[in-house]
Formats: C-alpha cells, structure tokens, sequence
C-alpha cells in the first residue's frame, strides 16, 4: 500500500514531469538605461530539485544549532550589509532603476533591521509556550505548544523590492532552523545573489541559503520541492501558486496586490497629508505594495488638497538616478508594466478624468512614466479599482466620511489604508471601518518598518502575513506534547463502560457545565 510519504514523492515527480527542460541565461537590464548589465541562469526543474535535496541534507545541523548559534550568523550579516551597504545599493539602483534613496531607506535600512530583530526575537517567538486547560479530563498534566522549522522553505519575490520583499522573507525562515530556497524575479535576481555572497562571507553553512533564478516555470517546480512557500506578488501569480501547491498539499503564505486608499478628512493637517500624498504614491515610483493608489478627500479640504499635491508632484525630478540626491522617482522597474499604468490614465481621461500634471510616458532611454496627478475620477475607473502600481495618484472628492469608508471598501483588495485627520480618536474609529489588513492614522507604510506589526492583507491582498509572532510561526510545524506523570492504573473513562460511570459523568457534565441561564 503506499503511504503518504510515496505518494507525494510520485505527485512531485509527475509535476515535475509536466515541466518543459531547463532554458538558458536570463538577461538582467537596467531599466534606467535599458542596457543589459548582466546574465543569469535559468534553473529548470531538475536543477531545483537537486537545490532541494542539498537544502535537505544541510538543515538538520542547521537545526541543531539553536537560536542562539543561528543568531549569531544574522548578526553577523547585519554587519555585512551596512559595511557593503553602497555596493549593495548600487547593485539594486541598476537592476530597478530606482532611485539612490529607495533603495537606501526601503531596502538597506530594512534588511540591516530585519537581521538584528529576527536574532533578538526568534527565541521569544518560537519558545515552547505552556498552556493550562480548563477540562478536567488534563488536569495535572503538562501541556506544551512547540515550534519546530518545517525543514526546507521557498521564498518567490517580486521585482519591486528586491531586498525587502524578496530576501526579507527568508531572514525569519533561517532564524527558525529552516533551509531556504529564493527564487527572485527574473527581472531583478542580482541583490538576491548578492545576499548569498554576503552570507557565505559570513560562514553561512552550504545549502542553508540557495538562491534559483529563473522564471515562473522556475517558481512552479520550486513549489513542488518545499515544505513551506512564500509568495510575494500579483494576485493572479498568487492563485496560480496556491492552486500548485494544493497537489503536494504545501502550505503557504500570500502577499499579493493592493489598492491602498487615503482618506483626507475636512479637519487634516493638509500640507502634512499633502507630502505625503505625494511621497507615498510615488516613492520607489509608485511600485510599491503599499503604495497610496487612490485618496478620498471630504469636500471642504478638495480644492486646497488638490492643488497642494499637483505643485509637489509637478516638482519631482525623474531619471537616471546616478547617486544620492539626484532624482526623486526612478523607472519603471519592468517595463511591460508602464503600459498598464498608461492604460489606466487613458481608461480614465476617456471616461472624463482631468490629468493635472503627468500623464505619459517619459523620454528614454530607460522606462519611465510622468509622475502623474488625476482629479474627476470615480468608481467606474481602472485607476480607482485596480492596481496601477505605478507613479499616478486619482483624488476623488468625497461628501463626507461616511462616503469615504464606503469607497475605500468598494475593492477586491485589502492590503492597507491611511486616514488623515487632527481628531486621532475619530481618525482611529475610521481606521477600524476600513477593510485593510494595515491602517495608518496620520501616516502611510511607515507601519512596514514597525517589524512587531503583523503586515498581512485582507480579502485578495493575500493569506498570512509578515512581521510579528506570526511572521516566523508560518515557517513552523506546531506540535501539541501532552505529558503525564502522575497517573492512577486506570482512569475512570477507560473500559469497560458501565451505568455507574456513565451517570457519574452525566451529574459531572451537568455540574460543570449546566449551572449557566438559558437566555
Ligand atoms: P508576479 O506575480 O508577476 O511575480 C512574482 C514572482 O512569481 C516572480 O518571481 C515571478 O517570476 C514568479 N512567478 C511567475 N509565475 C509563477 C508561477 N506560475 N509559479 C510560481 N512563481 C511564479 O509579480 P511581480 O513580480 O509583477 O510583482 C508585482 C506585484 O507584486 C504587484 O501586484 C504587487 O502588488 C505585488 N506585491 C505585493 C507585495 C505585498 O507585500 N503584498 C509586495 C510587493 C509586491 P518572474 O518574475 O521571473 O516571472
């Protein structure tokens, strides 16, 4: 009879059957430029699989050597980062064409915090907890919940955030006792092959940390190797990866699109929401998960809010970033992705929008869009429904909150929201009525960096999330452990069955639990 273990081994290798052979070298371009700064291999499946059992045989002495052993391997990478932190930003600003800052303050900021809290904080998380029950049946006994890696996790990221959203997620996984295996967006593999250099310098033993280049085809056969996959991308990839790993019945951890809304109440610090809507929908160029995609403003404050935001974004300087303080928005990290965000201005000026500054692609070479600002929008829009995720901001103006909320919860998505507001106790009531698995009052994706907070989305935006207790329990089987030590030959409930005991059971029941009122 097969067991469990052979039939997901045959589900495994007949997946694998159905993928095409191993393709060549991927070219890496700059998009700033639209030159081709490197090649990198294209892993097919068989190559993953061999990954795969290499990270199989390291994690057990990976396992083994506890919180404190792995800690220090992290630490010593945070180290790493920030002395290598222009080599790395460099690496980042030519494969996104993002901006000298993005990179600076959203990648190697995060990355160098990631590996000092997921040190410090991993023992606490992923400590056996004692638990107390309250039925009778245990009393006495030693109950325990404990945390134990799931062996070998696959990380698949996005080309937005090569360090942060890639690479971050495999920082929590090595500190648990897992092997990882990332597969970066064929787009932007470089900081990801960086990272691996950074953590064999710092001794890092062979096959806890592998990265696989490639494409999706490259992301499938990944998902049929591993015991945990996490996903950070589209939401149509999301569902793709979640319907593959139900054949091996992998679990896994979704972080997928947005449509994050802003909503400018009449008693807001204006110039401050006004920064902000500027710089939150256009920073990192717009792509960014967490991104202001749309902004509800109440009537009294529309006109000042608007025009406040028009000259700021009108302002922006873009291009080639060639160092720090040269450029504020950066290129469109995968090209093909700039005629999706055309075609939401284009959707929107036909159905009646105003384009207020923006608007068009920008002069090459490189891949850019105009930093863009929209007003006369609404709900039968792509650019109010849809990811853009790109540098444009639609503003709607609003009669009041209540319309707002309305709005901000009419979307498939919930990944995050901001609400602006002087009345931080009103702003927070709004908070809670919006559908986002984060919700910033007077602030946006700031939040990101607050690792103690769960980041998550809600609805479409994805299943689990990072960051917090369950940013690294994700990577781990829980196992319950019952333990008795003190224990008559027989307890009352075991064989045989008789009257006597079932009555003493019934007025047990009835003591414990019948005293209640019936409402
Ligand atoms: P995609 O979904 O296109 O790709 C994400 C990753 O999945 C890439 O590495 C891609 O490889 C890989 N992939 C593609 N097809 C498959 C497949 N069938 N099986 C397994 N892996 C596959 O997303 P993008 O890279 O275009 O990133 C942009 C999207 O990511 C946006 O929608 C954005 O909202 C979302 N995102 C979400 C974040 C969050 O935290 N919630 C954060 C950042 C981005 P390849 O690139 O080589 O094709």
């Amino acid at each position: 009879m097969a067991t469990v273990d052979d039939t997901a081994v045959r589900e495994r290798e007949q997946a694998r059957a159905e993928q095409p052979p191993a393709g060549g070298d991927i070219a890496v371009e700059n998009p700033a430029t639209g030159e081709v700064i490197a090649h990198v291999p294209d892993l097919g499946p068989e190559q993953v699989a061999e990954l795969a059992r290499a990270a199989r045989a390291a994690q057990p002495a990976w396992e083994a050597l506890g919180f404190e052993e792995r800690g220090r391997y992290l630490l010593r990478m945070q180290k790493w980062i920030t002395d290598h932190a222009e080599r790395i930003i460099s690496t980042i600003v030519s494969e996104t064409g993002k901006t000298y800052e993005d990179a600076q303050l959203a990648e190697i900021m995060y990355g160098a915090a990631a590996f000092g809290f997921w040190a410090k904080e991993a023992p606490g998380f992923l400590a056996d907890e004692h638990v107390k029950s309250a039925n009778p049946l245990v009393k006495g006994k030693k109950l325990i919940v404990r945390y134990r890696p799931v062996g070998v996790v696959g990380v698949i990221g996005p080309w937005n955030f090569p360090l942060t959203n890639s690479f971050g997620d495999c920082i929590p996984a090595l500190a648990a006792g897992n092997a990882v295996i990332l597969k970066p967006s064929e787009v932007t593999p470089l900081t990801s092959l960086l990272m691996a250099e950074g953590l064999r310098a710092c001794g890092l033993p062979e096959g806890i940390f592998q990265v696989a280049t490639g494409d999706g085809t490259t992301g499938t056969a990944l998902v049929d190797e591993v015991d945990f996959i996490m996903f950070t991308g589209s939401t149509k990839t999301g569902r793709k990866v979640m319907e593959r790993a139900a054949r091996t019945l992998t679990p896994v951890g979704l972080e997928l699109g947005g449509k994050d809304p802003m909503i400018v109440l009449a008693d807001a610090d204006v110039e401050r929401a006004a920064n902000a809507a500027a710089y939150y929908s256009m920073n990192n160029g717009g792509q960014v998960c967490i991104s202001i995609e749309r902004v509800y403003v109440e009537e009294p404050l529309y006109d000042d809010f608007v025009a406040r935001v028009t000259e700021k974004v009108r302002a922006l300087r873009q291009g080639k970033p060639t160092g720090p303080g040269t450029v504020d928005v950066g290129a469109m990290i995968y090209p093909p992705q700039v005629d999706i965000v055309d075609a939401h201005v284009q959707d929107a000026v036909a159905k009646g929008a105003r384009v207020l500054t923006g608007g068009k692609r920008a002069d090459g070479p490189g891949t850019f869009y105009e930093p863009t600002v929209l007003v006369d929008v609404d709900h039968t829009m792509e650019c109010m429904t849809e990811e853009t995720f790109g540098p444009t901001l639609p503003i709607m103006k609003v009669a009041d909150a209540e319309e707002a909320i309305r709005l901000a919860n009419d979307s498939p998505y919930g990944l995050a929201a901001s609400v602006w507001t002087r009345d931080a106790a009103r702003g927070e009531d709004v908070a809670r009525r919006v559908e986002a698995g984060a919700v910033c009052v007077n602030d946006a994706q700031i939040n990101y960096v607050a690792l103690e907070l769960p980041m998550g989305g809600w609805k479409a935006s994805g299943l689990g999330s990072r960051h917090g207790a369950g940013g690294i329990r994700k990577y781990c089987d829980q196992q319950a452990i019952l333990i008795t030590r003190f224990a008559p030959k027989k307890d009352l409930h075991m064989f045989p069955n008789s009257k006597l005991k079932s009555g003493l059971i019934g007025r047990t029941l009835r003591l414990l639990y019948g005293r209640g009122k019936r409402r």
